[in-house]
């Protein structure tokens, strides 16, 4: 359904790139192909509103029109300042979507365009982080009665739900769609991993191969990035806090250090940890000259910016998404993207077959949502095992994989306990 709401972007003149984008996007993503063509069929969403918080560019847009197609009059906005393309926005107000997002708005600006997006009065909502669930659990509690429920899209947003949940605070229902299968494997891993050296290499324009890359946690996100380091010939240093996953690192093959002992040989280092002050002064004092500094964990607070500036003694722009800081004795470091996901704010985020199958999980959970609110209560919940296996089986059909099938005989061997 288009809306009659009046949106807020940067220049609408910007359309026909944000079409090709969308386009080009919306023709590698068969999965989600294929959930459009159920939502347009049921109308599933028919006389719904849906506000949507998701790093605002032509996956997401596609994800947009796709709500928009099962009837719903859709709202959406960024979930980083950084990562919101103009061209994109255009095209969705053209296509009848409210759109309140631009890119690099101010703090206050940012925070003005998600509670514009909330006030639309959602019936439904996904979020990307939590943004959207704030807002309507602090200074919009009256639109909350509104919200049916909705879905969380990252580990972060997850934590914090789950720790709302945890204290009885939570609202209303959301799906955790991050903690699916057909998210994590795909998206953290490999989704992640290819998309921060692109970010990184075209960003720095510097070679990778024979340099020393730290990765700071080995989560699902940390693994894809190493990975992909290592097939660029870097040396990969992982750090980690879990003695379990230092272990799986060690045997992946890569090297563990603790960050005091990594600090002192990275050339690249990547942050993708969820955590904060990841590397702060005490790592910085003990940096090589030159050394660049990523990030690519949900907040931009991974890499201490403060004490970094506190070490310099002057900063400067030397290239588009490359902060130089020189340090007292001489050397600098260099921080990619203001220390925000250097895949998103430095490049298109994952590629379109990966945020095909995310973004499938989104759209069937919220209508999962949408079908089971009452009986669901105000709790995180799974996305449910039939989904994520539906979308596997969809992207194999997509991709003319065939697999076998358990015989009856095989499926009673399993189900045995007595046979042999
Ligand atoms: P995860 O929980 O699987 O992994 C995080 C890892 O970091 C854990 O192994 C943890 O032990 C480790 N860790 C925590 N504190 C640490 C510290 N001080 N030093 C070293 N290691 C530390 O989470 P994930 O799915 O890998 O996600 C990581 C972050 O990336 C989250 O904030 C998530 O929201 C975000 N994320 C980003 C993208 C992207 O596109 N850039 C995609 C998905 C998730
Ligand atoms: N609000 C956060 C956003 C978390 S980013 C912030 O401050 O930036 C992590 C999420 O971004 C991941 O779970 C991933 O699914 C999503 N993502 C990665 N590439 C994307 C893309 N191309 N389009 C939309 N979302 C993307």
């Amino acid at each position: 359904m288009r809306t009659s709401l009046q949106s807020v972007i940067k220049d609408p003149s910007l359309a026909p790139e944000g079409r090709l984008k969308i386009d080009w996007a919306s023709a590698h993503m068969p999965v989600l192909n294929r959930i459009r063509e159920q939502f347009e069929r049921e109308q599933s969403f028919k006389g719904l509103r849906v506000a949507i918080s998701l790093h605002l560019e032509a996956k997401t847009a596609y994800l947009a029109k796709v709500v928009q197609a099962g009837g719903a009059e859709v709202a959406i906005t960024g979930s980083n300042p950084l990562s919101t393309q103009d061209d994109v926005c255009a095209a969705l107000v053209e296509d009848g979507i409210a759109v309140f997002a631009k890119y690099n708005p101010t703090p206050e600006e940012y925070h003005n365009l998600l509670v514009k997006t909330v006030e639309t009065k959602p019936d439904l909502i996904i979020d990307d982080g939590g943004d959207l669930v704030t807002i309507l659990h602090t200074e919009r509690q009256d639109l909350i009665s509104n919200v049916r429920g909705g879905a969380e899209e990252t580990t972060t947003g997850i934590l914090r739900l789950k720790a709302m949940d945890k204290e009885g605070s939570l609202k209303f229902p959301m799906v955790a769609v991050n903690d699916a299968y057909c998210k994590y494997l795909f998206d953290n891993r490999y989704g992640t991993g290819q998309s921060v050296w692109d970010g990184i290499n075209r960003t720095t324009n510097l070679v990778v191969a024979g340099k020393t890359v730290v990765v700071n946690g080995y989560g699902w996100c940390g693994k894809g990035v190493a990975m992909r380091a290592k097939g660029l010939g870097a040396n990969v240093v992982v750090t980690e806090v879990d003695a379990i996953k230092a272990v799986e690192a060690y045997m992946d093959g890569f090297t563990v250090l603790s960050m005091d002992e990594a600090s002192k040989v990275g050339e690249f280092f990547v942050t993708v940890t969820g955590n904060r002050d990841v590397i702060r002064g005490r790592h910085i004092a003990n940096m090589k000259d030159g050394a660049i500094l990523s990030n690519a964990g949900h907040f931009d607070v991974e890499v201490n910016l403060v004490e970094l500036a506190e070490l310099a003694v002057s900063k400067r722009t030397v290239r588009r998404n490359i902060e130089e800081y020189a340090l007292k004795d001489g050397r600098r470091i260099y921080v990619l993207a203001e220390g925000r996901l250097v895949n998103l704010a430095a490049g298109d985020g994952h590629p379109a077959e990966i945020m095909d199958m995310t973004f499938a999980l989104q759209a069937l959970s919220l209508k999962y949502v949408n079908d089971n609110y009452a009986s669901i209560g105000n709790r995180v919940v799974n996305v449910p095992y039939e989904l994520d296996e539906q979308v596997a089986r969809t992207k194999l059909e997509s991709l003319g994989i065939s697999i076998d099938r358990l015989t009856d005989e095989q499926k009673a061997y399993l189900d045995s306990w007595a046979s042999h």
